[in-house]
């Protein structure tokens, strides 16, 4: 079973998909971890984000894999917390929108679901573009406020909310305009105001979809 979950930044995405793959007994795939690595590298190896064909090369060569906990290890290392820092964050949207860094993430990814049987999958495009024939599709989204809200409540930081609120309005924009593959809510994928719900919620509405009880 293929269940696959869209939404932007800060929707609670990775918590709920967790927990979902979880309950299931589904193997759980981050997508935006994979665009986060290749940026990592990118960056470590003093790439400029915009050169696509370097971008993609690096997409190309690096071996992404997930340990059992479902975190991302690169050519065998641990991404984590690297992946995560503000300099990754500032620079994955350009990086993520290269088409040549999407195909080669992409491959990846069916890849994956292949070997695997079956996941839950979040991001950006696994419900239009990764996993179109997906057997359950949801969107997950709430206002900027909200979601840089509760960004602070998750990873307590010492940026102030607006920054925070700033950071995730600027990625919603490239995220959304990009040419490639940009965050839509397609017509089959069921939409979960996160704004109103709390973490159990999402997931016990996602369950009922899946199980049929809804
Ligand atoms: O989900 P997360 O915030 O970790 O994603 C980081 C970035 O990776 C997103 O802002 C987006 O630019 C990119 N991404 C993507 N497609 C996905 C998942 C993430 O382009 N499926």
């Amino acid at each position: 079973m293929i269940i696959a979950m869209d939404g932007p930044a800060g929707a609670g995405k990775s918590t709920v998909a967790k927990r979902v793959a979880r309950e299931l007994g589904l193997t759980f795939l981050d997508t935006g971890a994979m665009y986060r690595a290749v940026t990592l590298v990118v960056l470590n190896r003093g790439i400029h984000p915009s050169d696509e064909e370097r971008c993609t090369a690096v997409a190309r060569e690096i071996e992404l894999t997930f340990d059992d906990s479902g975190e991302i290890r690169i050519d065998g290392e641990a991404g984590e917390p690297d992946i995560r820092s503000d300099t990754v964050t500032l620079n994955v949207s350009a990086v993520s929108a290269h088409a040549g860094v999407r195909s080669a993430i992409v491959d990846e990814q069916r890849a994956i679901a292949e070997r695997r049987g079956g996941l839950v999958a979040e991001g950006r495009d696994t419900t239009s573009v990764v996993f179109p024939g997906a057997d359950h599709k949801f969107f997950l989204d709430a206002s900027a406020k909200e979601r840089a809200r509760r960004r602070e409540l998750q990873r307590p930081s010492e940026r102030p909310l607006a920054e925070i609120q700033a950071d995730i309005e600027r990625r919603d924009k490239l995220d959304t305009t990009r040419a490639h593959s940009p965050l839509v809510q397609v017509p089959d994928a069921i939409l979960i105001d996160v704004g109103s719900l709390n973490a159990d919620q999402v997931v016990a509405r996602i369950l009922a979809h899946v199980r049929g009880e809804r």
